[in-house]
């Protein structure tokens, strides 16, 4: 598979942009219109593969968002969640789209397939003001069989670049 679509997705406020345009771009933006749906191309090269990458970035609560989670199966490859380790409302918007994902794919008949996902705690930077410990984004990760990292958009490129680079990889083997 050379074209790879990732969808993101989390609550509003969580990081999304921030934590993709850190990983395309290796710069932090600090503020960044989050009211629009944003689709990224970006080529690169893993393992030795040149890749065409694709990752839609909707608007939070666009009907686009909403229509992704219903026919995820039809249209992303994998899924980054994303959820604002400062911000427990954030955390369990991020519960809910993981239960949507399975659920849209049981749907889908195509349950006994799981699709790549990373559960990404962001703001790891706010540690101080954290509502919700590293070690329930680990189980939450487990229940839903996922990849998790906390990462923090405003200070590193290398955790955001690993859990992209590792995800692309899953979706490559899938
Ligand atoms: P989105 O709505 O999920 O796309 O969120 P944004 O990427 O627009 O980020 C929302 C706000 O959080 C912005 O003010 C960002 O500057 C800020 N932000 C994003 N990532 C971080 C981070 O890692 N640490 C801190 N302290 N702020 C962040």
């Amino acid at each position: 598979m050379n074209d790879i679509k990732l969808a993101l997705l989390g609550s509003e406020g969580a990081g999304k942009s921030a934590v993709l345009v850190r990983f395309l771009t290796r710069r932090f933006i600090g503020e960044y219109a989050s009211n629009t749906n944003s689709l990224y191309h970006k080529r690169l090269s893993i393992d030795g593969r040149q890749l065409n990458l694709e990752v839609f970035d909707p608007c939070s609560e666009s009907s686009e968002a909403r229509c992704i989670l219903e026919e995820p199966v039809d249209w992303a490859d994998g899924f980054v969640v994303v959820y604002n380790i400062s911000d427990r409302s954030s955390f369990i918007r991020a519960k809910n789209i993981l239960l949507q994902i399975r659920e849209a794919r049981v749907d889908n008949c195509k349950g006994d397939v799981e699709v790549p996902v990373c559960l990404v705690g962001n703001k790891q930077d706010l540690c101080h003001i954290r509502q919700v410990c590293e070690d329930e984004g680990r189980c939450l990760a487990q229940e839903n069989h996922c990849n998790f990292q906390e990462v923090s958009a405003a200070e590193s490129y290398q955790d955001i670049g690993n859990l992209f680079t590792q995800l692309i990889r899953q979706v490559m083997e899938h």
